[in-house]
């Protein structure tokens, strides 16, 4: 894809006496597209994002937003969005309440409140306190507060957690417009169902490193190449009636909530 480079790492490298939790990662992501950061629990997920935040220091390498080195300049934070690991919010502050002083903080415009309450799917909770939320609508607040700055570029930790599986297509949809409407997401999961769903290319990240990066097409074909070859007949279609029985399960579940 060709396009700006918004977000880059050279040689990242953070390690933890003898642990390599990122072990030298180039990394390159272009404006408007879903950059899906896949890997397995301790890979070094959540190390590069804190990295990419500036909110860990990395042991060797850089880290480049818009161009630019981060660095004492915080300028480019206006301009991103972001998540980490667990949901966070005010717990005896309302939703309404959480939004609005994220709002004060970041300049945002006072609609971007309703706005979001209302894409987010938390109009029933807008005067509950956010420490009562279910983990689920606690996510969701989450990415309200990412998001009500209209941020250019989102990065996002693990964003379907704690979500169920209605949450997952929400908060996938949500994504997937955003991106429509020209934002960069960078994100990272260990699920590799919603990766597929979302990114136009996809990073496999393990031990610290990057063992392969793609567009999702050529990794799907690569995919499909191996389960033909690694898998018998039967567990092929074990995997198959998995996938149908979700896509069942998802469409009666939300023809429930419409009743
Ligand atoms: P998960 O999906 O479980 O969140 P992850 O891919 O985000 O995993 P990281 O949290 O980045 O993985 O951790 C990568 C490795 O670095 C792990 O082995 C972890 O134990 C180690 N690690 C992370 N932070 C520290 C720290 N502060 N001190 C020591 N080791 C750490």
């Amino acid at each position: 894809m060709d396009g700006e480079v918004v977000l880059s790492t050279q040689a990242l490298a953070k390690h933890y006496g003898r642990v390599r939790a990122v072990d030298g990662i180039d990394l390159e992501v272009r404006r408007g597209e879903v950059y899906g950061f896949l890997g397995r629990n301790g890979a070094g997920k959540t190390t590069t994002i804190r990295m990419l935040l500036g909110l860990i220091r990395p042991t060797a390498g850089a880290v480049r937003v818009f161009g630019r080195p981060i660095g004492h300049n915080q300028e480019w934070l206006r301009r991103v969005g972001f998540l980490v690991e667990s949901a966070t919010a005010y717990p005896n502050l309302t939703v309404r309440e959480n939004l609005d002083l994220q709002r004060r903080l970041t300049g945002a415009p006072v609609s971007s409140v309703a706005e979001w309450i209302g894409r987010l799917g938390l109009g029933p909770y807008a005067d509950r306190r956010a420490g009562r939320l279910s983990l689920g609508n606690k996510q969701r607040l989450s990415l309200a507060r990412a998001l009500l700055h209209a941020p250019e570029v989102l990065i996002l930790d693990e964003p379907a957690n704690a979500l169920d599986p209605a949450g997952i297509v929400e908060v996938r949809e949500l994504l997937r417009g955003l991106a429509a409407e020209g934002v960069t997401v960078f994100m990272s999961s260990h699920i590799l169902a919603e990766v597929a769903h979302l990114a136009d290319r996809i990073g496999i990240v393990h031990a610290g490193r990057l063992l392969e990066e793609a567009p999702r097409d050529v990794l799907a074909s690569r995919a499909r190449e191996y389960v033909r070859d690694a898998f018998t007949q039967s567990e092929r279609e074990e995997a198959l009636l998995t996938a149908d029985l979700e896509r069942y399960f998802l469409a009666r579940t939300s023809a429930e909530v419409a009743r």
